[in-house]
């Protein structure tokens, strides 16, 4: 079986597979305003993938060579059979890591079961280590809680703990050094996102977006040096210190040839397949999601729309594609 690959020769061994788009944070970049079901949605909440469509989703995705899933949202731990979702993805045929976002709420009491349901690697979103701040831009004053849920994945034994920060100009930029001197001694990723404008921004990205550039420029200059990309790296530029144990991964969407790394496939938690995650309307695939005998007819519409991907998205144009927030089809 060929491996998925686009006109561009580039190949995807990876899906990000959201399970809910609802979320109980209300981000300021995200769902300011909390979540609201999508317009002239009928189903409102309830309309997300059951485990079966799942199951058949990541079979017909690992069966074309898919060997990575990352379970995101909305939130993804606010579903009630989210430990089952972690198994069943693990089990299937072919995947060899499963990995999830998360805003971190329910990490202290779940992280040891979801390791040992089989999830491989985690990345716990942390905007800011001053808790004042973490409550402004997340709307929850939780970042002890969130703090205490890493440490629970570290001890519960997850080897790859990312943490994933957005930039945001005037309110977390200045604190490079403080997120720094939290990774010196842990073995930590922190990846410093670059705010995205999406749909439903309105001057939010005009106030505070920021380039990585500027983080990239103080880091080598404090003596990291940037790692080599492999052939199947995502997107993300890292940076390590012989001084500290954690790395630093710079993910900015809006320089040059970010999307000539892109390795990843996207499918919303209503079962569309998203072949960017500034692209348009999505292909449904549920119809194909309903009883076991369909994988073919799966795979081969999957391979169809693939065909169809655009070299990079048009974030530079100031277009944001139709994707209104990054909850809606798992950021
Ligand atoms: N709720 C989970 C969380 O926050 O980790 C998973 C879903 S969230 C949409 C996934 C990631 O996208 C988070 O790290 C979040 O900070 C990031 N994100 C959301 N909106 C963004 C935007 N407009 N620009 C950059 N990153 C964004
Ligand atoms: Fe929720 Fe994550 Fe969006 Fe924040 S970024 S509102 S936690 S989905």
């Amino acid at each position: 079986m060929l491996p998925l690959q686009d006109g561009f020769s580039r190949r995807f061994y990876y899906l990000r597979l959201s399970v809910t788009d609802v979320c109980n944070f209300r981000c300021t970049y995200c769902l300011p305003d909390g979540y609201r079901p999508p317009e002239g949605s009928k189903e409102g909440r309830n309309a997300f993938l059951s485990l079966d469509e799942i199951r058949r989703i990541v079979s017909g995705f690992a069966a074309m060579g898919t060997r990575k899933v990352r379970l995101t949202g909305g939130e993804p731990s606010l579903r009630r059979d989210f430990t089952a979702i972690i198994e069943t993805v693990a089990n299937t045929p072919g995947i060899e890591k499963v990995a999830m976002t998360t805003n971190g709420y329910r990490l202290k009491e779940r992280a040891q079961a979801w390791f040992d349901a089989g999830l491989t690697a985690l990345n716990v979103s942390v905007d800011s280590l001053d808790p004042r701040q973490f409550h402004q831009i997340t709307g929850e004053n939780k970042l002890v809680e969130v703090m205490e849920g890493i440490a629970a994945a570290l001890a519960a034994g997850f080897k790859s703990v990312k943490i994933n920060a957005v930039l945001l100009k005037g309110l977390n930029d200045h604190q490079l050094d403080a997120f720094l001197g939290w990774i010196k001694h842990k073995p930590i990723e922190l990846r410093f996102i670059e705010l995205m404008q999406t749909g439903e921004m309105d001057t939010l990205f005009r106030d505070h977006h920021v380039s990585g550039e500027q983080i990239k420029r103080r880091l080598l200059e404090s003596g990291w040096a940037q790692q080599l990309r492999g052939k199947d790296d995502g997107p993300a530029q890292v940076f390590m210190h012989p001084g500290s144990q954690g790395r630093v991964g710079l993910i900015m969407p809006y320089s040059k040839d970010f999307c000539a790394g892109c390795n990843r496939l996207r499918v919303s938690s209503a079962g569309k397949l998203h072949l960017c995650l500034f692209g348009d309307n999505g292909v449904a695939l549920r119809d194909l999601l309903a009883a076991d005998n369909q994988q073919d007819a799966l795979q081969q519409r999957i391979r169809a729309a693939l065909a169809g991907k655009s070299a990079t998205h048009r974030l530079h144009e100031g277009n944001a594609g139709m994707t209104p927030h990054l909850a809606s089809i798992g950021g």
